[in-house]
């Protein structure tokens, strides 16, 4: 392997991003990835004013909106996991994600009222997305999207194919936790990555997965959450109820060789748990190669693990047990 290595740190996505790349050019094609990042949360942030989303969000109700290729990928994936998850993937959630701001206003609980009010802004058929003119339109007042579950996946995919296209072999991009593990380590070996405690501070691992041109995506508490009433509150929300996803769960990890797929689907699973989430999963990826079927772990507050069967194949790899 060449020895160039080439770190960098940043913030974008509201996280924050780390590249570490191996190889001759490993300086421009960090610079390039680093770019590619700030550009999509240019078109994608909710919050930041100019993007397409905050345009898409303002003009709710109004008018359609024209917005850029990236943009319309990304609604149109967003919708299709809405679909496919039966509704447990909602970007238009918004409203709800604002109301609690889990992390921002300490252990505040919404009223019922006002969760009932935001859950009425909600509802993936208000977002009409049209390919043709690329252009998007909320149907009502007040509605609002967010891409927060699935654009740090789907910006880990551009950042492995900038790196490819330079000819980078060997790279660990860490994107707030949206991991994407290429080729292999300095000693040659796959990528070993940990899974962290969700209960602990950061840095301890529950265990750690040998993963090889994966990306591998934890949904879960995190670093946003709070403890009321002996209860765990979240920052993924239930659709069905407007609370955040009460089953049992402290987080879920999902390894694929998509990272947007990987993304949408843990904020899924985490909304469905095991005991729904898995057979919809088999039921999804029916008749899929097992190199292109997701691979799912899921840790439960009873510290039981329910994972996919093939947690043993080679890509994606126990290497510890609890
Ligand atoms: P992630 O960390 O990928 O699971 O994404 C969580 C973020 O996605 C939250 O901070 C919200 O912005 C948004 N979100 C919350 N609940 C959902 C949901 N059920 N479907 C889609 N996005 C959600
Ligand atoms: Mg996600």
């Amino acid at each position: 392997m060449a020895t160039t290595k080439t770190g960098r740190t940043f913030f974008a996505l509201g996280t924050i991003n780390t590249i570490q790349a191996f190889g001759k050019d490993s300086e421009r094609a960090a610079d390039a990835a680093v770019d590619r990042v700030l550009q999509i949360h240019g078109r994608m942030s909710a919050f930041l004013k100019g993007s397409d989303i905050f345009y898409l969000n303002a003009a709710a109700g109004i008018k359609a909106v024209q917005v850029h290729p990236d943009t319309m990928s990304l609604l149109l994936l967003a919708a299709k996991y809405a679909r496919i998850t039966k509704g447990a993937f909602d970007i238009t959630l918004h409203p709800l994600s604002l109301l609690w701001s889990v992390g921002k206003r300490g252990d505040f609980i919404p009223s019922k009222g006002h969760i009932k009010k935001a859950l009425g802004l909600t509802g993936i058929k208000d977002l009409i997305i049209n390919p043709e003119d690329s252009s998007a339109r909320l149907s009502r007042p007040g509605q609002s999207v967010d891409l927060g579950g699935i654009a740090k996946g789907y910006a880990g995919d551009e950042v492995k194919r900038i790196l490819l296209k330079h000819g980078i072999q060997n790279a660990l991009v860490n994107l707030g936790g949206n991991i994407v593990a290429l080729g292999a380590n300095p000693k040659e070996k796959p990528w070993r990555v940990g899974i962290q405690n969700p209960l602990r501070t950061r840095g301890e691992s529950l265990m750690t997965l040998s993963i090889k041109n994966r990306s591998l995506v934890t949904s879960g508490m995190g670093e946003r959450f709070f403890l009321k009433d002996g209860r765990f509150f979240h920052h993924i929300l239930d659709p069905k109820t407007g609370t955040p996803a009460q089953n049992g769960l402290l987080s879920v990890t999902v390894a694929s060789p998509s990272g947007a797929d990987a993304d949408a689907l843990a904020t899924a699973l985490f909304v469905l748990g095991p005991e729904k989430g898995l057979p919809l999963l088999s039921k999804i990826f029916q008749g899929f190669p097992d190199e292109a079927r997701p691979e799912v772990l899921f840790i439960k507050e009873d510290q039981s693990v329910p994972a996919t069967p093939n947690l043993s194949h080679p890509a994606f790899k126990l290497t510890e047990e609890l």
